[in-house]
This record gives C-alpha cells, structure tokens and sequence, in this order.
C-alpha cells in the first residue's frame, strides 16, 4: 500500500462505510454510544458470508470439530472460577493534564496522546481495571442478582464440555467451535470497529492429550490453518503476520499465544489469537475426559480466537482500490455482498425491465442479487463496484433478439455475451 493512500485509507473507509450501508454508528440518531456499531444492508450480509465461510471451514468440512450456541448471560460462578473476576483487566492510566484514561500497555496511543500537549505529561499509575461489563436480572428491585455479560465466548464451550462428549460420539483430539457476541468495558475503543465495546468472536477451542509434543504440533497446525484462511478469502500475504506474545503480555489462560496480525492504516494490529490454554479452563471448572482405555485426564486446549468485526475491517481495508476516479472493492467473490446485480438497460421499456426481472428472479433463488434500475449504465457500475459485487449484468436490445446479455467483471471491467440459459452455471464457476 503507498504511503498516500495509507494516510486517508481509514477515513475513506469509514465514509464508504456509512455512504454505501456497510456500517453505521450505533444508536447515532441519540447522539451515538461509544464502542458500539451497527451493520447496515451491506455489512450484514458481508459479516454472514465471513461467518458462514467460516463455520463452513472450522465444522461442516471437518470430521474432528462440532458447533455450539452458548447463552450470552451466564452464572457467575463461571467468571469467578475461570479467573475473569480477577484477572480479566487491563492496566489503566491516566493523564494528569487532561484526565482522559488509556491503557498503559499500548506505548503507542500514549505516545501520540502525549504530541496532543505542549507540556510534558504526567501519568497516574497503571491500576487494574476490569473488563467484565456488568448487568442486573431479576424481576424484583433490590432482589436482582448481578451477573456478568460474557467478556470472552470461549467459556460457553468449556461448560459444555461433558455435555458435548456425552451427547455426541467425538474423541480426542475434537473441537468445539462457536460465534457469537462478547463485550468488553474497553478503556479506549477506537479505530472505527477495531476496538468496540460490542463485538463478534468466532473461536475453535481444539482438546488434545496433554502432551508437550501433542501441543506443538496442534498449536502449530491450528496456526497454519488460520493464517491460510485468511489468505484464501483473498487477503494479501504481505499484509499479514505472526507475533508471539512475550512473557508480561500473556494472558492469565495462555501457555503460549501467538498473533495474526494485519498491517492496518495505524500500524500492525491482532485480529486472531491463537492461544494454548494448557489445562487452566478445565482443570478450572474440575472437568475431565475418561478415553477408550478408562485412563482419565484433563486435556489440553489450542485455541483459535478471531474477531468477526477485525476481520470485516480488514477485509475491507485489504479490498480497496482506487482505479481514476472508480472505487473498486476487490472483496473475494464469497465474501461479497451480492454476487450479480442485474440491470434493464432502460427503465422505461417494459419488455427489457421484463426480462431482466425474470433473470433477476432467477439468479435470486441462488445467491443474494441487487436490482438496479435508475440513472444510466456507468453510474450503476460504478456503484456496483463500490460495493464490492462481482459481476454486472445488462439486458439490453439485443438480449430481445438473440437471448444473450452482457456481463461485466467488477476486477477487469471486461464485458462479454452471455447466454441467459448459461448464466446460472458460468456464475457457479466464476463465485466459487
Ligand atoms: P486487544 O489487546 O487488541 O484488545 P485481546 O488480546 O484482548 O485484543 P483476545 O482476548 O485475544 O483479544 O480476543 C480474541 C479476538 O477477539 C481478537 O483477536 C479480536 O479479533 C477480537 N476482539 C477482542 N477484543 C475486541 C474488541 N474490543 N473489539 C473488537 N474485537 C475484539
């Protein structure tokens, strides 16, 4: 990426974002709340096709690896025992001039905090703050219990773990995979979705023997695995990297964690953990694992922790292109939005909008297909592209005679003719 574009890439995105639907500002009409976002038209559908390709890599094409859907709100006793109540914190400081809190562990952001003042700034000490965001339940005032909204999904599978090995016929080494929502009290969410308050993890807990060389080998597969998947959807090697996490780092659960981290606009940043957990979360919850041979164990987890809404950020950002005055999201054609848009050459010729309906109806029942059929035909491509749908089709004068229509590709704005009744398979080679 040139220095150029890097320097507005952020704010670029963010108004594509709000401009085109991918997303907005949460609760923006009451003036916002911090750390929050929510996905338009064009973002949800992008966040279900990263979630589905997912779920389609982590389960369904794997024997070892089954899915839960664990309960967002959970007992406390969950927290207390796998040392969130404790030790779920980031250190937090603040600065004497202004007062405004930053975490002491990011060097960076308080370095350019520190350019914001002429004088030298002072810090208060680093304090321990927890991240757990805390809710009520209950009925009766004064009789409600507190509980805590999960900072992490991770434990809903571990408290599912005898549940999942004696309902289902899985061995170890298996997996238990799940998505959903976590939510963290950040001292300094930012970076547009980056660090939000609200966020979708999608994460594989992978129990092993507990066996060093079993947890080599595992930690280095799920890491290779990973980092392929990203690069499969289309994500640019180069902007891609590992970083091990030194000792001070670690998180209170971590073994050994490893990052994939992409180079964003404002630097480096984590957008998956890969974490080897030992045996903290089950020995934690006193649960264990009896194998064909009765011998009974603890095992080990490897762990694989990806952030949804990191993802979409950077997928995004890995997909933008300028071409003249053309913005062209390259997104993976699994990945984006729509896949086809379809368009009457004119409006106002009924037996052309007739016909581009029936193959708009047709295409629908396949894939997810816009509809454009205002202003002329440049403006609708240009839009297209913005959004990231992989091929155009038009249905024009021609079409009414000899049954062919013009496709268009977002990559190369190469056209070429179609035959209607070929459409359906040429666009199931072509999105693959
Ligand atoms: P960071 O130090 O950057 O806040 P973390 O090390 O606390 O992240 P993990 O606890 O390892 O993050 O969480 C796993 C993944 O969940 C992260 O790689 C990221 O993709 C996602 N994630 C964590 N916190 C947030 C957040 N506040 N906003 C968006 N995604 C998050």
């Amino acid at each position: 990426m040139n220095d150029n574009l890097k320097s507005d890439l952020m704010e670029k995105i963010v108004a594509l974002c709000k401009r085109r639907g991918f997303i907005y500002p949460g609760s923006e009409i009451y003036g916002g709340l911090t750390g929050t976002w929510d996905y338009g038209p064009l973002g949800a559908l992008l966040k279900k096709n990263i979630k589905d390709e997912w779920w389609k890599s982590t389960v369904q094409l794997r024997d070892d690896v089954v899915g839960v859907d664990a309960a967002i709100m959970m007992n406390s006793a969950v927290w207390q025992k796998s040392g969130h109540l404790e030790a779920f914190t980031d250190p937090l400081v603040e600065c004497k001039i202004c007062h405004q809190r930053f975490r002491a562990d990011k060097e960076d952001e308080i370095r350019e905090h520190e350019k914001t003042h002429k004088e030298k700034v002072g810090w208060t000490s680093p304090q321990k703050f927890n991240l757990l965001v805390k809710a009520y339940l209950g009925i009766i005032e004064g009789e409600q219990s507190e509980i805590f909204l999960r900072g992490e999904i991770t434990q809903g599978v571990f408290v599912n773990f005898e549940n999942v090995v004696s309902s289902t016929r899985v061995k170890i080494p298996f997996g238990i995979a799940q998505m959903g929502k976590a939510f963290r009290n950040e001292i300094t969410p930012g970076n547009f979705t980056f660090r939000s308050r609200e966020f979708e993890q999608m994460e594989l807990e992978f129990f092993i023997k507990p066996i060093e060389a079993e947890g080599n080998k595992w930690f280095e597969y799920w890491k290779n695995q990973r980092i392929k998947w990203y690069q499969d959807l289309g994500i640019k090697k180069e902007n891609l990297r590992f970083r091990k996490h030194e000792e001070k780092e670690k998180a209170h659960y971590a073994k050994v964690a490893e990052d994939i981290e992409y180079e964003a606009p404002f630097g480096w940043s984590e957008f998956e953990g890969i974490h080897h957990r030992g045996d903290f979360d089950l020995s934690a919850h006193n649960l264990s694992y009896v194998d064909e041979d009765g011998n009974k164990f603890t095992p080990w987890v490897i762990e694989t922790s990806g952030g949804v809404d990191r993802s979409l950020l950077f997928f995004l950002l890995d997909a933008y292109h300028e071409d003249g005055n053309r913005v062209v999201l390259k997104l993976h054609p699994k990945l984006a939005p729509y896949k086809v848009a379809v368009f009457p050459l004119l409006a106002n010729k009924e037996d052309l909008v007739s016909e581009a309906r029936k193959i708009y109806k047709t295409l629908q029942q396949d894939m997810m297909v816009a509809w454009d059929d205002r202003g002329n035909i440049g403006k609708r491509y240009f839009a297209q592209d913005e959004a990231g749908t992989p091929f155009c089709v038009t249905v024009d004068f021609q079409t009414l005679d000899d049954k062919t229509v013009t496709v268009r590709d977002r990559d190369t704005a190469k056209q070429e003719r179609i035959a209607i009744e070929k459409l359906k398979n040429y666009f199931s080679e072509k999105l693959k």
